[in-house]
C-alpha cells in the first residue's frame, strides 16, 4: 500500500471527510483492520485565506509547496491538495516535489466522461468558478462548463467563505445552491450534471437534492487516491 500525503486545513471540515472516506474505502478494499497510510500536514486556513484574499497567490504556493515537499521527505508516495481553490497552485507544487500530484480536476473529469457527460455546471469559490486553472482541465475532457451569474456566485463563494468551511450547514443556503441550479438548467436543459467544486460543497447539498448528476470532487479525489495508493 502506498503513503498518501495530505496538503490539509482548508479547510479541516472538508479534510476531516478526506481522512474518514480514505480510511473507509482502504477498510472496505482490504477488510479487517486494515487503514489508509497517511501523512498530513493541517494548516491554519486563516493564513491561506488572507493570501487569496490579498492575490498573493505565489506566497501561499510556496507555502503549500514547502509542505508538500516535507510531506515526501516524510514518506509520502504522492499528494493531494485538499481543495480546489488551491489547485491554482498546483504547477508550483509540482515543480517542488519528485513524487506524483494527483489533481482534482483531473478525478473528477474522469468521471464525468465516464458517465458521458458533456455540459457540467461548476460550483465553487469565485476563484474557481470564475478562473481559468480549474476550467481549463475540465474543457480539456471534452466539457463545457457553465457557471452562476455575478450575484448568485458571490452568493456562492459568502455561504463556502462564511458558513461550510466553519461548520455551519444551513437549510437556508442548501435550498439557495438548488435553486441557483435549476435556474441554470431551466435556461440550458442540455445540463446534464453539476460538480461541487468546493471540498466543502458535499457536506451541504446530497444527491437527492437536485434531478442533475452530482459530481463531488471530495469523494472523487479520494477514489482516485485510493485506486493509485492500493
Ligand atoms: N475547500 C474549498 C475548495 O475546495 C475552499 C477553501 C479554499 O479556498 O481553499 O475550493
Amino acid at each position: 500500500m502506498k503513503t498518501i500525503g495530505l496538503l490539509g486545513g482548508m479547510s479541516w471540515e472538508s479534510t476531516l471527510s478526506y481522512y474518514k472516506l480514505l480510511n473507509e474505502g482502504t477498510r472496505d478494499a482490504l477488510g479487517g483492520v486494515h487503514s489508509a497510510k497517511i501523512v498530513m500536514h493541517s494548516v491554519d486556513f486563516y493564513k491561506i485565506y488572507q493570501l487569496q484574499n490579498e492575490g498573493k497567490w505565489d506566497e501561499a504556493g510556496e507555502i503549500l509547496a514547502n509542505l508538500a515537499h516535507s510531506l515526501e521527505i516524510a514518506g509520502a508516495d504522492f499528494i493531494l491538495i485538499c481543495t480546489n481553490t488551491m489547485h491554482k497552485v498546483a504547477d508550483e507544487i509540482k515543480q517542488k516535489i519528485d513524487i506524483p500530484l494527483l489533481h482534482i480536476a483531473d478525478a473528477t473529469a474522469q468521471a464525468l466522461v465516464e458517465k458521458k457527460c458533456k455540459k457540467t455546471i461548476l460550483l465553487g469559490t469565485r476563484f474557481t468558478m470564475e478562473e481559468d486553472f480549474y476550467k481549463k482541465i475540465i474543457n480539456s475532457y471534452g466539457i463545457e462548463v457553465v457557471t452562476p451569474n455575478i450575484q448568485e456566485r458571490k452568493e456562492i463563494d459568502r455561504i463556502i467563505f462564511k458558513e461550510l468551511v466553519i461548520g455551519k450547514i444551513l437549510e437556508e443556503s442548501r435550498s439557495k445552491y438548488i435553486k441557483i441550479i435549476e435556474n441554470l438548467y431551466e435556461q440550458d436543459t442540455q445540463i446534464d450534471s453539476v460538480i461541487l467544486g468546493c471540498t466543502e460543497i458535499g457536506l451541504l447539498l446530497k444527491k437527492n437534492d437536485i434531478n442533475l448528476k452530482i459530481f463531488d470532487t471530495t469523494s472523487l479525489h479520494v477514489k482516485s487516491a485510493l485506486e493509485l495508493a492500493l
